[in-house]
């Protein structure tokens, strides 16, 4: 499997944000957005338990697949791997792959359809002026849980009020960002 990093830190963003959680980011990603700030291409190839081994080595309970487009590669394997060793597993992907029907939260960010996703805990969205959330919601599987955040640079007074008049979303912020941390 490609690994590009596995790093110990909170969760910035979302419905766990301040949870400590171990980050597992998977190189590679069939998108190329043009805002997007992660450097996802370099890789160290290791087993799934490797990659188990050295998540055992932090003492939170969440570990965070991210990528990238972690459904690149994600196994089932990986994620019961993770499970024996007391892990909870979350996935990050952007909703156009499958995701393998083991993991115990999906979050989804979708960037551009077409979609192929069949469950999402949490739906994820970056407020884009002149998009409607809830029609990109409309399109995809009913979520838990549903977040809004703020574009890097604009303004967040129509997202705030976005959700005031839309009260299944709330407000979600990079705080790991604000705070300088990973
Ligand atoms: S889907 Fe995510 S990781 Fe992939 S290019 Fe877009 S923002 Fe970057």
């Amino acid at each position: 499997m490609k690994v590009n990093e596995i790093f110990y830190s909170l969760q910035g963003e979302g419905h766990f944000t301040g949870c400590p959680a171990i980050f597992v980011r998977l190189s590679g990603c069939n998108r190329a957005c043009p805002f997007c700030d992660t450097d996802f291409a370099a890789f160290t190839e290791m087993s799934e338990t490797e990659i188990i081994d050295s998540v055992s080595a932090f003492p939170a309970e969440i570990v965070v697949i991210t990528g990238g487009e972690p459904a690149m590669q994600l196994t089932e394997s990986l994620v019961n791997g993770l499970h024996n060793a007391g892990k909870r597993v979350h996935v990050e992907t952007n909703g156009s792959l499958p995701i393998p029907s083991n993991p115990d939260w999906v979050t989804c960010s979708p960037k551009t359809p077409p979609y192929n996703i069949k469950r999402i805990d949490e739906l994820k969205l970056l407020f884009t002026p002149g998009v409607d959330p809830e029609g990109i919601a409309a399109s995809l599987p009913q979520a838990k849980s549903y977040a809004l955040q703020p574009l890097a640079g604009e303004p967040i007074e129509p997202v705030i009020d976005y959700i005031k008049n839309h009260p299944r979303w709330r407000l979600s912020l990079q705080t790991h960002k604000l705070l300088n941390i990973r």
